[in-house]
């Protein structure tokens, strides 16, 4: 067994109590664990303070201060121990609101201490609380020399009471390198190590921990996150060449009737160059007897949907029926009606299926699937229910595909004996690093180009002292005979706060624009579907000039009229969000425009958020913002995916190293697919995946 594999338990040190709540406060259950168990900073202690030099802008200080006062004050939960000490620079306050009396009964007024925390200011004096206390003496000071950088680790209250503060988990990591250093073995092969000039592993480790000194700590930081992003893309890329070894495709060798029957008379526009690079893309795909599964992202309003159409009909023209899935019922529909209208009729059959299509209807669906009538059908994840059979289902289409998971994605690859091609559309374009990691084992297709003659959307940033002009924009609007949408947050934790919001939003909408010459149509998710449908229908047919709403309408709507999106509370909304939204007009020749109304109290975020909506219009661009603003955590779809369950690495940050270790692995595969040469042995080891700390069964 690798040493590494041992339960926490039988570190010297830990035993059951102490490993339960290690297991419990950070899921640390074996060595291997503990042994990633980074610190999260690193501290300086070669250096002392003088009591004059420091203020609240410092990090983590040593000072040496003799205690000249102590005393406990105030009750109950006010209750704290306050002391005096000084240096011969000046007088500092220090200050205890938890474990008051061990803390009072140690510290000895009249002996000088080495003192280590975060300075404050508390009244005018410099201030310090919870310091670590270490009784000075000559010697103490001249023990520093050993531990220049010291590691500081994550901690909770529940950890304390066990001991196990930072510098008891210190502890527990100094004693498990001292015995098993020599365990940790090279995983990657060696001429990789060399030729991007690697610390060894073994070194890495120590000086994650333990760093001798700035460069070697950086040494170890890059070979630790070189060595998890290329375990992360080493899988992705294996689970890619298993799956085409596994996975025979179908041929589409002709494109006929179909195809260029809607090329040549029905198609209402030229291609851009973009739509036919990525309409090539596709051909040579499924031309190569190898299931295609492949990402197409491009921006709102790139013109997606007509590729996706473009690329079924080749599938039927190989005799094949085809299927297009989408996240909710709205997006279903509208795909359906858009294009039931650009393939007319008695062209090529089309079916809809949602979980709102009845059983009757459903009935015949199913049958003319299976007689292979039914060419195209459109729907939610109804599609893929087990009870839905095709006859010979050959190309799908999944729109929007961060809302489905990669388990859906192969329920529809047993749909056939040989599974369909699959083409993922992104609803938002997804910076190129994490489109790598997320959808490491797709190919990717980019449309980067709007069709010509396309007004970019004008946006603006208001105020709410600026409402007025808003007013007055969107009556100038309505006047030209255009639509508008004023958008609300509807956010779960506060949504009756949110929908108090929402209520006088409309009653001030009603007020401003009034019947009978103002039509306002509403829609939100605490309306009857019903309703909802009819109100979507009205702003649809223009009976209505404004559309009141919550993000329902985010994904989906179509309104070519509509010319300007009004969003309420605009900094609470995240930017991929906001952009989507943004999305919803600018779909028409006409000039559109974009209003974010916000109050005048605006976080970093949130102001950094409404500055890149107002600068650009740029999908990517807005992307990599979102990215580098929250995190890789907080953007939609990684979360459930697990593959962001890095611990030092960051796709975010580390955007460069990760497409260098790509095209590293990218090599290796193509240099060796079997990973049969010597050097690549290593990489056959077990366990590879638990090594990247990731639960793999999630993804593949
Ligand atoms: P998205 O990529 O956001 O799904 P759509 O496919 O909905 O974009 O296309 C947006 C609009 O642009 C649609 O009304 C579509 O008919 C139109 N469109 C698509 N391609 C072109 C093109 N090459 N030239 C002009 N208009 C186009
Ligand atoms: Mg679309």
């Amino acid at each position: 067994m690798n040493p590494f594999d041992t339960p926490i338990e039988y570190l010297k040190g830990v035993g059951a109590s102490r490993a339960e709540v290690l297991k419990k406060e950070l899921g640390i259950v074996k060595f291997d664990d503990l042994l990633k168990f980074y610190p999260y900073k690193y501290i300086d202690r070669t250096k002392f303070y003088k009591v004059r030099d420091i203020n609240p802008d410092l990090p983590y200080v040593q000072l040496i201060v003799r205690v000249t006062r102590k005393e406990v004050l105030g009750e109950n939960r006010s209750k704290r121990l306050v002391a005096q000490a000084q240096d011969d620079t000046g007088v500092m306050e220090l200050a205890w609101f938890q474990a008051i009396n061990w803390v009072e009964k140690g510290l000895q007024v009249g002996k000088a201490y080495i003192i280590f925390g975060k300075p404050g200011m508390f009244n005018g004096k410099p201030q310090m609380s919870h310091p670590e206390m270490e009784l000075y003496s000559s010697q103490t000071r001249d023990r520093k020399g050993n531990m220049t950088m010291q590691p500081a680790y994550n901690s909770t209250e529940k950890l304390k009471q066990f001991s196990l503060d930072s510098k008891g988990l210190q502890k527990l990591t100094a004693s498990l390198l001292e015995l098993h250093t020599k365990d940790i073995y090279e995983n990657l092969p060696l001429y990789i190590v060399n030729r991007y000039r690697l610390m060894s592993r073994q070194d890495a480790f120590r000086n994650i921990h333990f760093p001798e000194d700035a460069n070697k700590l950086a040494e170890a930081q890059h070979r630790l996150k070189f060595e998890e992003l290329f375990l992360l893309q080493f899988k992705l890329l294996k689970n890619k060449m298993l799956h085409t070894q596994k996975f025979k495709g179908n041929i589409f060798d002709k494109v006929g009737e179909y195809f260029n029957t809607f090329y040549n008379e029905k198609l209402p526009f030229p291609l851009t160059n973009a739509q036919k690079r990525v309409l090539k893309e596709i051909r040579v795909d499924t031309q190569r007897g190898v299931q295609m599964n492949r990402l197409l992202q491009g921006d709102v309003g790139s013109g997606k949907t007509v590729v996706a159409l473009m690329s079924l009909l080749i599938a039927i023209d190989n005799g094949f029926q085809t299927c297009m899935m989408a996240p909710t019922e709205i997006l279903a529909n509208q795909h359906y009606q858009t294009i039931k209208a650009l393939v007319g009729d008695d062209f090529v059959e089309v079916g809809l299926l949602t979980g709102s299509t009845k059983k009757k209807e459903r009935n015949i669906l199913h049958e003319r699937l299976m007689s292979g009538e039914l060419k195209i059908l459109i729907g939610t994840h109804a599609l893929i229910e087990d009870t839905v059979q095709y006859k010979n289902l050959g190309f799908v289409v999944i729109d929007e595909q961060h809302r489905f998971g990669v388990e859906q994605r192969s329920k529809l690859w047993r749909k056939n004996v040989v599974p369909p091609h699959v083409l993922v559309m992104t609803a938002t374009p997804i910076p190129r690093t994490l489109a790598m990691t997320l959808y490491g084992d797709l190919d990717v297709s980019v449309i980067d180009e709007l069709p010509a003659g396309r007004k970019p959307i004008e946006t603006v940033h208001f105020y709410e002292s600026q409402r007025l002009r808003m007013f007055g924009m969107m009556r100038e609007e309505i006047a030209k005979g255009r639509q508008v949408y004023v958008v609300y947050p509807l956010i779960q934790e506060s949504e009756k706060l949110d929908l108090k919001n929402l209520e006088e939003g409309i009653e001030v909408m009603r007020h401003e624009f009034p019947l009978p010459k103002y039509n306002i149509s509403i829609v939100h998710g605490k309306i009857q579907a019903a309703v909802k449908e009819e109100e979507m229908q009205r702003f649809i047919a223009h009976k209505a000039q404004i559309m009141v709403a919550t993000t329902v309408i985010e994904v989906g709507v179509n309104v070519p009229n509509a010319s300007v999106m009004i969003i309420e509370n605009a900094e609470r909304f995240g930017l991929s969000q906001l952009h989507q939204l943004r999305g919803r007009v600018g779909r028409g020749a006409e000039q559109s425009y974009c209003i974010l109304m916000s109050g005048n109290k605006l976080s970093h975020d949130g102001r950094k958020r409404l500055d890149t909506m107002v600068r650009t219009n740029n999908g990517f661009e807005i992307a990599e913002i979102d990215l580098e603003l929250r995190g890789p955590g907080n953007i939609e779809g990684t979360q459930q995916s697990g593959v962001l369950d890095l611990k030092i690495a960051n796709i975010a940050t580390d955007q460069e190293l990760l497409i260098q270790v790509r095209k590293c692995v990218e090599g290796i595969f193509e240099k060796d697919p079997q990973l049969a040469l010597p050097e690549h042995q290593v990489l056959h080891q077990a366990n590879l995946s638990k090594q990247a700390g990731l639960s793999w069964d999630k993804i593949s």
